[in-house]
């Protein structure tokens, strides 16, 4: 059995999966591969996966499997799995952080304090406490969130027609843009989803509102929003997904009130040791058949 590591896990990772065969990072290996892990950046379309024709098993280390063409790996009976809840903590925190490091001026407290300069009196922020959340999406990352954010005694609501989630109040699509003072999405990309943010939704919203995305890039439309941002519409936007990565050449380069990051919802040490044991896991359960 051959495994082939395309993209990064943990370190300790090629150790644990040892006993279940020959472990490689070598990409020139794929047609020989029968078990492949990938993340984000490696991309199993049709033309790769007819490139590896002993593959049995794709394992794609987080959430999104939009990277995948699972259709197609199903037709060559290629099972694909993922593990969904090992992220949630992780970007969940990341959320949070967004929220904050806006709400405090955070990076430009940071960029002007180490520059010398005391700009103490235009630093004036603002709190979480008592301000609305709304949750596009209530599924395992928002639920995180919402813990975090009930700390800070925000008023959370959220809108998914799909599940429930009796904690949070529930309310539909317009109530949601209507009122929330911070919009964060935690859906997946799907044609229903796609540009869900664009200039008609951001119209329903506050003035003033504040996004935050960490979820697929393509669920907004960035020109729409990068309008909003300049207007003041939106007040801020805080985002760690892009309709494409990194953001070449996207008009959300060109505006201020951002705070930006290189999709670092997964990126921590903790969620790859979980990433890792649950990769582990699957590939036992998959042998054992
Ligand atoms: P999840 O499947 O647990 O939850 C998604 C929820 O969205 C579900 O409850 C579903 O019912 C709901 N939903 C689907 N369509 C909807 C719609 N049209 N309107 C409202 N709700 C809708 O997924 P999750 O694990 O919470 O992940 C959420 C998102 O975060 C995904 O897009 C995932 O790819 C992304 N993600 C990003 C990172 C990162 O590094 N930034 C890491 C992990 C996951």
């Amino acid at each position: 059995m051959k495994i082939l590591i395309s993209d990064p896990f943990s370190k300790e990772l090629p150790d644990m999966l040892k006993e279940f065969g020959e472990v490689t990072d070598d990409k020139s290996q794929l047609p020989d591969a029968d078990i492949l892990l990938v993340r984000s950046a490696t991309k199993p379309n049709k033309e790769y996966i007819d490139s590896a024709p002993n593959l049995k098993l794709i394992i794609r280390g987080g959430v999104g499997i939009d990277n995948i063409d699972v259709e197609y790996a199903k037709s060559k009976n290629i099972v694909v799995r993922n593990t969904p809840e090992a992220s949630s903590v992780a970007v969940a925190e990341l959320v949070i952080t967004h929220m904050l490091a806006i709400q405090h001026n955070l990076i430009r407290a940071h960029n002007t304090t180490k520059n010398g300069e005391w700009i103490k009196k235009q630093l004036k922020g603002n709190e979480l406490y008592r301000k609305t959340l709304g949750l596009i999406g209530i599924g395992r990352i928002a639920r995180e969130v919402f813990k975090r954010a009930k700390v800070f005694e925000m008023n959370i609501i959220a809108c998914d027609p799909y599940v429930c989630y009796d904690e949070c109040k529930e309310v539909n699509m317009d109530e949601l843009y209507e009122t929330s003072d911070f919009i964060s999405l935690h859906v997946p990309l799907t044609d229903e989803t796609r540009e869900m943010i664009n200039k008609d939704s951001i119209a329903k919203m506050k003035d003033g509102v504040i996004i935050i995305n960490t979820a697929r890039g393509k669920l907004i439309n960035e020109a729409d929003l990068a309008e909003a941002l300049k207007s003041g519409k939106v007040k801020y936007a805080g985002l760690d997904v892009y309709e494409s990565e990194p953001p070449v050449g996207s008009p959300l380069l060109e505006v201020d009130n951002v705070l930006l990051t290189p999709h670092l919802g997964a990126q921590t040490h903790e969620n790859m040791d979980r990433i890792g044991e649950q990769v582990v896991d699957i590939i036992r359960e998959f042998v054992q058949g």
